[in-house]
C-alpha cells in the first residue's frame, strides 16, 4: 500500500470513469494508470492487468516493480477524478447547516461577519482551518478556492496547512472596506490591498511556482468594496495575472443595494467590468438573477461562472439558469459555498445542481434539466476550466496531474447495518449497469464512499475500513 503523505511512482488498476464531455462520461475498465514521483499521468493502458503492467509496461517506462506502489481497485470500485470546489468559505465552516430563515445580507450580519471576525485569533483559525481542510478532503475534494478572512497571518495559515495537508487550494484574503460591521473592515483602500499583497507575498514565499497553493484576488462583493479599492485590485491582477473571485447577483435585494451604490454603472456585471474586474481569469459565484445583457458581458469578457445550488436553495436566493448559461458558451463549475451552502461536499453540489435544474424545469421548459453527465461534468472538468487548471486536473490523460478519488460503493451482502462495514446509503444488488452504479453513488452516496483521495499523486486521505 501507497503510504499517506509521501508521494512516488505508482500504477492503479482498474475502472476508470471521468468525463469525455459535457454530455458523456467514459467508462475505462481493466485498465491503468501510471503517475511518476511528481504526480504526473505517463501513461494509460487499456486492457490491462496486473501481470501486464509489471511485466510490460514498467520495463517499457524504466521502472523497478519493487520501487513503484502498486493499488488495484476491487470489482466494483472505480477511479474518479477529484471534485473541485470552485467557491467555498473556509472561514464559515463552523456554521455549515445554521442559517435559519435568513436571506442574505441578514445572514451576513447574524452569522457569518461574527465568526468571520473571530478567526483573527489563530488558534481557532487553525482548528477551523485544519477541520475544514481535512473534511473537504474526506469528501474527495482535492481542489478548492477557498475565502478566507480579512485577517492577514489567519489567511496565510490556511496556505500554510493547505501545502502542508496536501490540497489544492486558491487562498484569497476577503476585501472589504466598506458597508461591513466597525468590528470587521479593512481600514481603508490602501490598507485593504496592501494586506493582500502581504498574503500573495507570503504564498509566493511557501509555494513559488504555485503549484499546489496560489493567491486568488478577493474583493468580496461589490456593496462591501468603495470603487477606490475595486479599481486597484483590478490593477493588481493586471500587474500579476493573478485569478479573482467574487460574488454577484445571488439576491435581488442584493441587486437592487448595487443598483443604488452604483448608479453610474449600466448593471452588477458592468460595475466590476468597470474597475477592470471581469475577465477570464475571473470566478463570479451565484449568477442568479443576470440579465441577458449581463450574460453576454460575461461571455465576451470570458469571465467564469461557480454555480452554487445547496446555498442558492439555503438561504433562498433563488434558482440559477445553469442550463441557459451553458448554452451562452460560459464556463461553468459548482461551489459549496459553505456555509450559505450547509455541506462541504462537491457530491451534494453535483446532487443539488441535478435538482435545482429540475425545479428551473418545473417553471416550464424540459429541457433545463441537466442529467447526470452534464452535473458530474459541472464538478470536475468544468470546474477545472472555471479555475484554469484544465490542462492539470478534472479527468485522466497523461502529461495531466493525479488528483484522484477511489470511490466503492456498499453491495447488500456486505453492508452491514451494526456498524462492522459501513458503506453508507449506497445497496448495489450486482444486476445494476455501471451507469446506474454512478447514478446510484450522485444520489445517495457520501464520504463513506470516498475510499481513498490523491493530490498531485499524494495520498491525502484514506478511509480506513
Ligand atoms: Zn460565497
Amino acid at each position: 500500500m501507497a503510504v499517506k503523505g509521501i508521494p512516488g511512482r505508482a500504477v492503479y488498476l482498474g475502472t476508470f470513469i471521468h468525463s469525455k464531455s459535457l454530455e458523456e462520461l467514459e467508462y475505462l475498465h481493466n485498465s491503468a494508470a501510471f503517475v511518476d514521483e511528481k504526480g504526473a499521468i505517463v501513461a494509460i493502458e487499456l486492457d490491462c492487468d496486473q501481470k501486464k503492467a509489471e511485466e510490460v509496461l514498467l520495463p517499457k517506462l524504466g521502472w523497478k516493480k519493487g520501487e513503484v506502489t502498486v493499488n488495484v481497485a476491487k470489482p466494483g470500485q472505480f477511479y474518479f477524478p477529484g471534485f473541485i470546489d470552485t467557491h467555498i468559505h473556509a472561514s464559515q465552516y463552523p456554521n455549515a447547516g445554521i442559517f435559519g430563515k435568513s436571506t442574505l445580507l441578514d445572514w451576513l450580519n447574524t452569522y457569518t461577519f461574527p465568526m468571520e471576525a473571530s478567526l483573527s485569533n489563530l488558534t481557532k483559525a487553525n482548528l477551523v482551518y485544519s477541520r475544514v481542510i481535512q473534511r473537504t478532503l474526506s469528501h474527495g475534494t482535492t481542489t478548492a478556492s477557498y475565502y478566507a478572512t480579512i485577517d492577514v497571518p489567519a489567511t496565510n495559515l490556511l496556505a500554510d496547512l493547505c501545502l502542508s495537508l496536501g490540497q489544492r487550494a486558491f487562498i484569497g484574503r476577503c476585501c472589504m472596506d466598506t458597508l461591513s460591521p466597525d468590528f470587521y473592515r479593512d481600514v481603508s483602500a490602501a490598507s485593504s490591498l496592501a494586506d493582500t499583497k502581504a498574503t500573495i507575498s507570503h504564498i509566493a514565499s511557501i509555494d513559488p511556482t504555485y503549484a499546489l497553493v496560489s493567491p486568488i484576488i478577493t474583493p468580496r462583493f461589490a456593496p462591501s468594496c468603495s470603487s477606490e479599492l475595486m479599481h486597484s485590485l483590478g490593477a493588481l491582477q493586471k500587474e500579476t495575472g493573478l485569478p479573482i473571485q467574487t460574488h454577484i447577483s445571488e439576491n435581488k435585494n442584493e441587486v437592487k443595494l448595487v443598483a443604488e451604490m452604483f448608479p453610474d454603472h449600466a448593471s452588477y456585471t458592468h460595475v466590476y467590468d468597470n474597475h477592470g474586474l471581469l475577465g477570464p481569469k475571473t470566478i463570479l459565484a451565484h449568477c442568479v438573477h443576470l440579465t441577458e445583457e449581463e450574460v453576454d458581458l460575461i461571455k465576451l469578457r470570458e469571465a467564469k461562472i461557480s454555480h452554487c445550488p445547496a446555498s442558492n436553495s439555503a438561504i433562498t436566493s433563488g434558482t440559477a439558469k445553469v442550463r441557459w448559461l451553458l448554452e451562452k458558451g460560459i464556463e461553468i463549475g459548482l461551489g459549496t459555498d459553505m456555509s450559505g451552502g450547509y455541506s462541504p461536499s462537491i457530491l451534494e453540489a453535483v446532487r443539488q445542481a441535478s435538482l435545482v435544474s429540475r425545479h428551473v424545469a418545473m417553471e416550464g421548459d424540459e429541457k433545463t434539466k441537466l442529467s447526470m453527465e452534464e452535473v458530474l461534468y459541472l464538478g470536475t472538468r468544468g470546474g477545472a476550466k472555471v479555475i484554469g487548471l484544465e490542462e492539470k486536473i478534472g479527468g485522466f490523460g497523461v502529461g495531466m496531474e493525479w488528483d484522484a478519488q477511489l470511490i466503492g460503493l456498499g453491495s447488500v451482502e456486505e453492508n452491514d447495518f451494526n456498524g462492522q462495514l459501513d458503506m453508507g446509503a449506497v445497496d448495489i444488488f450486482g444486476w445494476e449497469s455501471w451507469e446506474e452504479r454512478v447514478a446510484k453513488w450522485i444520489y445517495n452516496g457520501d464520504d463513506r464512499n470516498t475510499l481513498s483521495v490523491w493530490v498531485k499523486g499524494r495520498l491525502v486521505h484514506e478511509r480506513k475500513l
